[in-house]
């Protein structure tokens, strides 16, 4: 089982991630929770991506692949995997689809939480209070994020859409309110 958990910055893709992994066993993998712990380590990884991150600017690429594959390749025997925050740009959905189909295997489900750009700039802004992340306490690098978000990322969801298995979910509610949608496409999966 393969699933994308999609939608822009602060929609609220972690915090339902965590309670999609305990109803369905999934294995959770979310790259800014990758290149957090690398900073956190002062790994030469995490000093490279901290630059980026510190200015609402994507990592590169070659670098967020190569970590997404090790992190993929260490977790053998798993029931699925769900994706938060990868892919983020077409070259990365490539090389995903890739790393896939070379095990005959392909995405089965894109959801995308849609949530609208105020309320996302005030749910970081709020997040930021406690996160104890840089990157979510400046209006200007969250809007930054939007932004690359809309030019970079939000075209995949019509990457997925081709092939039928991509579906927008209301991202607005209580966080239950929000499981419960999410529920209703995996559950037949299931
Ligand atoms: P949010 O969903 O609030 O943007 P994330 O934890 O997903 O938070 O990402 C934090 C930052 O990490 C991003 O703004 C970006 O700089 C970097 N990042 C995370 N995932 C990727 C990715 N797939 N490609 C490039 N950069 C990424």
């Amino acid at each position: 089982m393969h699933l994308i958990l999609f939608g822009p910055p602060g929609s609220g893709k972690g915090t339902q991630a965590d309670k999609l992994v305990s109803r369905y066993g999934l294995a959770h993998i979310s790259t800014g929770d990758l290149f957090r712990s690398e900073i956190r380590q002062k790994t030469e990884f995490g000093n490279k991506a901290m630059e980026y991150i510190s200015r609402g600017e994507l990592v590169p690429d070659a670098l967020t692949i190569e970590m997404l594959r090790a992190r993929v390749a260490a977790l053998s025997d798993v029931r699925g995997f769900i994706y938060d925050g990868f892919p983020r740009t077409l070259a990365q959905a490539k090389a995903l689809d890739e790393m896939l189909a070379v095990k005959g295997d392909a995405i089965h489900l894109l959801l995308a939480l849609d949530v609208p750009e105020d309320e996302i700039v005030r749910r970081i802004l709020h997040r930021g209070l406690s996160s104890g992340r840089p990157d979510d306490t400046d209006e200007a690098i969250i809007r930054n994020r939007i932004t690359v978000y809309h030019q970079e990322t939000s075209v995949l969801f019509d990457h997925y859409a081709v092939h039928g298995v991509a579906h927008r979910v209301n991202g607005l509610g209580s966080i239950d309110e929000i499981f419960d949608r999410l529920c209703r496409h995996l559950d037949p999966l299931f």
